[in-house]
């Protein structure tokens, strides 16, 4: 049995590192240039992974070789790629120009995750088998409810984070059983900025909110009961790349395995930290026994 499934993006991030973006019809030189396998998808399929997890994702990658970059990389955590469907053409890829500031421009180009529009023939198996749907925003929405429904339909947890952020149909809202939002993601959605009036609005539409809130830890909200904050541990920060993804992906993998929630989120909120204190996304993101010695 999969324990957790993923029905997600799959990119593959083309990272120049240089002084500054180029303006309109301008040229810069860069410094150094790096593939980074990635997209929410990924990301979050290899942090579950890694965290201990039986992980499958659901999605697709490009005929070129990206796409045969990104199924290595999954395979490399032991992620499931047996439904992972190849698309005639390029895979999505994130063109990214990293400037002396830290700050990034990106475009993404959906490439493959576009061809995902609905499940296909043994998804719903797999889910239904499962015992929690991670879901996100980068694939096209129809299949994004597609798998929410299959889902509900099957009494399978269904985490949604809802990035990037953008007005939901209320039909998806109602088939997750528990939001992960950043604290952008929230005040996107909930309309205000604090994340305590953020949580409280989004408990209307679901049962369970955690809004992570980046060296402040996270949030955790559910109806009828006061709201609990979880603090991260201090850390150095080098880079804080899908940081999001390993928390909720360590998340999955423990409320899987029976912890109560409060034990959960401090031991993703571990997962978490251990991330942000090495470059890089999915090369940085923690393996169990790591996990559990600074939990
Ligand atoms: P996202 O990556 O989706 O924007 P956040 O930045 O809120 O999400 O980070 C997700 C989680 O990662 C946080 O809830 C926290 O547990 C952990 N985290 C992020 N930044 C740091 C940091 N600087 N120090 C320690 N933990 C961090």
């Amino acid at each position: 049995m999969t324990g957790i499934v993923v029905l997600g993006s799959a990119h593959m991030g083309l990272v120049a590192h240089a002084p500054r973006a180029p303006g309109r019809g301008e040229t810069v030189t860069g410094r150094e240039f790096r593939t980074v396998p990635g997209g929410r998808g990924v990301n979050q399929a290899v942090a579950a992974a890694r965290a201990g997890g039986e992980t499958a994702l659901i999605g697709a990658v490009g005929s070129d070789d990206f796409g045969t970059l990104l199924r290595r990389t999954l395979t490399a955590s032991g992620v499931d790629t047996d439904l992972l469907r190849t698309a005639e053409g390029p895979s999505g890829t994130a063109h990214t120009v990293v400037d002396d500031d830290g700050e990034s421009a990106i475009v993404v180009v959906p490439g493959a995750n576009a061809a995902v529009t609905s499940l296909a023939p043994g998804d719903e198996t797999l889910i239904a088998a499962a015992d929690t749907l991670l879901l996100q925003l980068e694939l096209p929405l129809s299949a994004v409810l597609d798998g929410a429904g299959a889902a509900r339909r099957h009494g399978v947890r269904t985490v949604l984070t809802p990035a990037p952020a953008q007005p939901l149909p209320p039909g998806l809202l109602a088939a997750t059983d528990l939001l992960v939002p950043n604290a952008r993601e929230a005040a996107a959605l909930a309309g205000v900025a604090d994340p305590r009036t953020a949580a409280e609005t989004l408990l209307c539409q679901v049962p369970e909110v955690v809004i992570t809130l980046g060296s402040a830890g996270s949030l955790y909200a559910a109806r009828g009961r006061p709201p609990l904050p979880v603090p991260a541990p201090r850390v150095t920060a080098v880079d804080t790349t899908a940081a999001g993804d390993v928390f909720t992906g360590a998340l999955a993998v423990a409320l899987g395995e029976g912890q109560p929630m409060e034990r959960a989120l401090h031991w993703a909120t571990a997962a978490a930290a251990l991330c942000v204190q090495r470059p890089g996304s999915s090369p940085s993101m923690p393996y169990r026994p790591e996990i559990d010695s600074a939990s």
